[in-house]
Parts: C-alpha cells; sequence; structure tokens
C-alpha cells in the first residue's frame, strides 16, 4: 500500500515509520523543514523509545522518505492526517486550523480512489465536515476517521500492535474499508479487535476513553487530599481497591496528576464541544476533574515550601524530572515544568534535571538552570522534588543523594520511591502525605 502521512510530529513519525516496517511504502509530509531534515537523516525529533531503530531501518529499506513538499503524496492512495490539535489559548476548544490546512493542502493532489484518513483527535463533527469538503473537490476520494490512541512511551508498540481499531466511515464505505483493511492487515492478522462505526461514533470513542480515564486519575488524587487530611495512606488505598477486578489497579497512582499534549487539552476540547452542542451537563464532571488535577500541582509547590520551613526565596531547590511522564521528552503542560516554573517565580533557585526532556524544557523555559545530572541536581539542595517517576529516579540511592544534598528532605510528587527505605536513610520525618515528603 501507498500511503502518506501528513504531520510528523509524535503522532506522524511514529505512524509513519510503522506503517514503513509493515512492509507500506510511505511518504511523511511536514511543514516544519528542520523536522523533516532530522527525520530523513533518520533522527527523530523527540524521544521515543525504539523509534531511531525502527525509523532508520525503514528509511535504509527504501520504503519511508520525509519531505516538506505536498505534492509528494500523488503517488499514495491513502493519506493519514496526524497534524496536531492544540487547544485554543483564549478557550477550552481545540485549534483545528492545522487539520483543516492539511485537508485543503491534499485537495489538489488526491485522485479518484484516494482515501483520506484523520487520526488526529478531533471535535465531534469534524470528519462529517471534512468529508463534505474532501467530496465537493470532486476528485473521487473519500474520508474515513481513525483515532489513534498510542501512549507515548509506548508508541512503536501500541502503533504496531493496537489494542483496538476503530474506523469512522461514511455510510456503506466499504471502499474505505477494505483499503484500512489492507493497511492494518498485520494487526488484524493479530486479533485486534476491529470497530466499524460512523463518524461521529469513532470521533467520540477517542474523546470518551480519555473522558474515562482521566477521572479515574483525578478520584485518587481525590481520594489523596482526603488521606492527606486522615493520615490514611493512599497507595495502599490504591492497592486495596484495585483488587477489585471492577474497579483494577492501573491508573490508580496518585500524585503529581495528568499532563502533556492530549488528555487536558482533549478533556477541555470535549467539555467545549459538548458546550455547543447543548449538551454541557453531561460533561460537567471533566470540570472537577480537571480542577482536582490541577490542585495536585499548587499542593506540590505548597510542600515544598513547607519542607523548606514556609518561604522556597532563596532556597536552592533540585527538581528530577521535567517531561510530563517517563519515557518521553514531551513537556507540553507538563505538571513537573509547571511546578518548577512555580517555585522559580517564588524566588526559589530551581535546579532542574531530566534524562531527555532538557531540549524541550529549555526551548520552552530558557529562564530555568538546567543541568545534566542528578548529582548536579541535588548537590547542595535544600529539598529534592521528584517530579517524573523515570525508571532511574526510582532506582536512586537514598544515601548517595542524602550525602549530596544541604538537607535531607525530598518530595516524592509521583510515590514512586520506597517511604520505608527513604526514611531509613535518613530523610525529612514529617508524617507520610499523598505526595511523600520522605
Ligand atoms: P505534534 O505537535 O507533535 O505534531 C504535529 C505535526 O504536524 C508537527 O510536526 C507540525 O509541524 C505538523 N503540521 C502542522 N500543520 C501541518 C500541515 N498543514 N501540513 C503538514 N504538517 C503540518 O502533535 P502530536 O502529538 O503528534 O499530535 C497530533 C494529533 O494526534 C493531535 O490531534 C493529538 O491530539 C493526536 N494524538 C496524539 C497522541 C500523542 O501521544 N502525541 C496520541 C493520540 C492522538
Amino acid at each position: 500500500m501507498k500511503i502518506s502521512v501528513i504531520g510528523c510530529g509524535y503522532l506522524g513519525a511514529v505512524h509513519a515509520a510503522c506503517m514503513a516496517d509493515l512492509g507500506h511504502e510511505v511518504v511523511g509530509v511536514d511543514v516544519d523543514a528542520a523536522k523533516v531534515a532530522l527525520l530523513s537523516a533518520g533522527t527523530p525529533p523527540f524521544f521515543e523509545p525504539g523509534l531511531p531503530e525502527l525509523l532508520r531501518s525503514a528509511i535504509a529499506s527504501g520504503r519511508l522518505s520525509f519531505t516538506t513538499d505536498i505534492s509528494a503524496v500523488r503517488e499514495a492512495t491513502v493519506h493519514f492526517i496526524a497534524v496536531g490539535t492544540p487547544q485554543l489559548a483564549q478557550t477550552a476548544a481545540l485549534d483545528l486550523r492545522y487539520v483543516d490546512a492539511a485537508v485543503e493542502g491534499l485537495l489538489p493532489h488526491l485522485r479518484d480512489g484516494d482515501l483520506v484518513v484523520g487520526k488526529s483527535t478531533v471535535p465531534v463533527g469534524t470528519a462529517a465536515r471534512l468529508a463534505e469538503l474532501v467530496r465537493s473537490a470532486g476528485s473521487g476520494a473519500t474520508l474515513a476517521w481513525n483515532p489513534e490512541f498510542l501512549r507515548e512511551g509506548f508508541a512503536v508498540k501500541d502503533t504496531l500492535a493496537p489494542d483496538r481499531l476503530v474506523y469512522g466511515l461514511a455510510p456503506g464505505d466499504s471502499v474505505g474499508e477494505r483499503l484500512l483493511d489492507s493497511v492494518y492487515a498485520s494487526a488484524l492478522a493479530l486479533g485486534t479487535p476491529k470497530v466499524v462505526a460512523d463518524f461521529a461514533t469513532a470521533e467520540l470513542v477517542k474523546v470518551a476513553a480519555n473522558a474515562f480515564l482521566a477521572p479515574k486519575i483525578s478520584f485518587i488524587n481525590a481520594m489523596a487530599e482526603v488521606a492527606e487530611a486522615t493520615g490514611a495512606d493512599v497507595t495502599q488505598l490504591a492497592d486495596a481497591i484495585g483488587y477489585d477486578a471492577r474497579i483494577g489497579r492501573k491508573f490508580l497512582n496518585a500524585g503529581l496528576g495528568f499532563g502533556g499534549g492530549c488528555l487536558p487539552k482533549d478533556i477541555r476540547g470535549f467539555m467545549a464541544r459538548a458546550e455547543e452542542l447543548g449538551v454541557d451537563q453531561a460533561l460537567s464532571f471533566l470540570r472537577e476533574v480537571d480542577s482536582i488535577n490541577l490542585r495536585r500541582r499548587g499542593r506540590m509547590v505548597d510542600l515544598v515550601t513547607e519542607v523548606v520551613g514556609g518561604d522556597v526565596a532563596g532556597k536552592r531547590i533540585a527538581v528530577l524530572g521535567l517531561a510530563f511522564k517517563p519515557d518521553s521528552d514531551d513537556v507540553r503542560d507538563s505538571p513537573a515544568i509547571d511546578v518548577a516554573v512555580r517555585l522559580a517565580a517564588l524566588g526559589a533557585d530551581v535546579v532542574a534535571t531530566d534524562p531527555e526532556a532538557l531540549e524541550t524544557s529549555r526551548r520552552r523555559f530558557p529562564d530555568l538552570n538546567y543541568v545534566a545530572s542528578v548529582d548536579d541536581a541535588v548537590r547542595g539542595a535544600d529539598a529534592v522534588a521528584l517530579l517524573t517517576e523515570w525508571k532511574t529516579y526510582r532506582a536512586l540511592d537514598p544515601t548517595l543523594v542524602g550525602s549530596a544534598v544541604a538537607t535531607r528532605a525530598i518530595v516524592d510528587g509521583r510515590n514512586c520511591l520506597d517511604p520505608v527505605q527513604w526514611r531509613a536513610a535518613g530523610g525529612c520525618t514529617e508524617p507520610s502525605a499523598p505526595l511523600n515528603v520522605l
């Protein structure tokens, strides 16, 4: 199958490389010339485990190329739209200008039998509007919506072996379904469930999944607030309720909450769309989910302030972790960055590090003080704030960290350190809090 992928960011670059790995001929198109140059040289412009190897082998095979020239899509039959849909600056709604521009840019190059496939996360109703745009251009091409569920950090695995495929198709579009079946033949051969739906359902599946997961995280963080007020242990509580198969233990880790380029803006975009549709009451719970989540960041700042004696001004605070989650360099709406920036704004001397997200952080927040290693970050610190649960941070030696800092106080914003081990090594002996002060 000949495929084009429009937009080669976290989603599109992985999708393009994986599709080529599966044997398809793929051209990736992006408006960012620097990104295209890196990708063409086999270097991902972001950190994603497994992607460098996949990219290099797919380029070497001759099946994968990248360009800024949209006319290169002429060779392809299936055209994936993977451009960004960020939150608009002034409202909760999503900015569709990149999706619209990508589809409009494709129109002059489409031929009869081509299929445009939206992967970007969009408000319900977008696919029907774009399908009409494609139809009215008269090429004979059609449109499908195929939402993406990959998780950064697991993006290659999630693309090669997704846990489900959702096709949003116009009524009776069996040609579109067959083309998508050919694209995903290897995933389907693995037994991947396939849901064929109308446009609206396919669009809603994506945001509904996020609107289910985000409350689970905010639920346990709400329990953390109550646990903190009562001296209860929220981790034990999560373990205990997680044994109930109807609840499950996943996504029940109390801590600094969720962030990133998707979950926060997707639930806000969903609320904004519900309001336009006159069903905002149906999603009013998401407003509370969002505010519980954002409260965690403030609580983290308060805890760090408490452990240094009530005022962070002039205190040296080591920040471990900047990415919104481990195994990613993505700092879009990162809770860790938010906390680091707030501490700096309060006058703290923040010294921040991250295994992969230093460059992305520096680009967005040039004024923070970044260092390359944990050793450099913790040296002489008045407090340590662990904000992203990288594996290497979970494995830190409390004695080594303790011997480098000025004051033995670490606030574990991700509940990922063993409190018994850290307290035994001489950490600060504040009572256990859901954001553990060790
Ligand atoms: P991103 O910002 O990393 O990438 C978007 C890319 O599109 C950029 O490289 C940009 O230069 C390019 N672009 C913008 N306009 C273009 C145009 N007209 N033609 C060609 N290229 C253009 O964003 P992302 O994280 O990859 O997300 C893309 C979409 O996928 C979003 O809707 C997002 O919600 C959704 N999504 C993302 C993930 C994820 O984990 N990142 C997971 C599922 C769904």
